[in-house]
């Protein structure tokens, strides 16, 4: 009984993300779910991106945490397309947050649309957002051990990124460990190693992202608005 009712959830969940695809797909906006744990700067790293990507692109957010508006407000002065989502309780995104995110932005004015998931590396994972790439990001403070203990992240992750390098020099972080542990669970998987503060690795991610946009833009939609690989 028990087992059903967790299919059913993420079965809705699943209708409710095909909406969310199709209407940004219709929309063209290239979106992309940002994972990570809780203080590995993920906010950082898209107050970083929005000032990198505005020049080119028109870029909103939608930002979930479980309460307070403080990541919405730290990203309004970049973008004038954010929308916070408090989920309470609630330790991830859903599909249906998102529905209700994109209710309060005009997607037809943006050509990329970023997710600030809930901080946590577990469950984000297994919830389709309607997203077009998921995005698992780490950082040197969090320590070398994270991929590892986290398989399914790693695995599940279209790219992933290595946060706070600037730091490196000054915590017990072995960065080889880390390459070998993701090499290990997802062998053809991108990592990019990179500092919001610095700037550093900035470059390569701002590329990816523009690449994959012309990519993905590309593909068609089946029926169910899962995408024709
Ligand atoms: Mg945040
Ligand atoms: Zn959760």
């Amino acid at each position: 009984m028990k087992v059903e009712v967790v299919q059913n959830v993420l079965k809705l969940n699943d209708e409710v993300a095909a909406i969310n695809r199709k209407r940004l797909r219709d929309a063209g906006v290239f979106t992309i779910d940002v994972m990570g744990a809780p203080g590995c700067g993920k906010t950082a790293l898209i107050e970083a991106t929005l000032q990198l990507l505005s020049n080119d692109l028109r870029v909103g957010v939608l930002v979930g945490d479980l309460a307070t508006q403080r990541d919405a407000d730290r990203l309004a002065r970049y973008s004038d397309h954010v929308v916070q989502i408090n989920t309470g309780k609630g330790c991830h995104l859903e599909a249906h947050h998102i529905l209700q995110g994109l209710s309060r932005i005009n997607i037809d004015r943006l050509d990329v649309l970023l997710i600030e998931n809930v901080g946590n590396l577990i469950c984000p994972v297994g919830f389709d957002l309607g997203q077009d790439l998921k995005v698992g990001m780490f950082c040197t403070t969090g320590g070398d051990d994270k991929a590892a203990k986290h398989p399914y992240i790693v695995c599940e992750s279209h790219l992933l990124l290595l946060g706070k390098m600037d730091l490196l020099q000054y915590v017990p972080f072995d960065l080889n460990l880390f390459r070998t542990d993701i090499r290990r669970l997802n062998p053809d998987v991108n990592v990019i190693e990179l500092s919001s503060a610095t700037g550093a690795g900035m470059d390569t991610w701002i590329r990816w992202i523009h690449d994959q946009r012309n990519q993905r833009l590309k593909r068609p939609l089946d029926t169910k608005g899962e995408v024709v690989s």
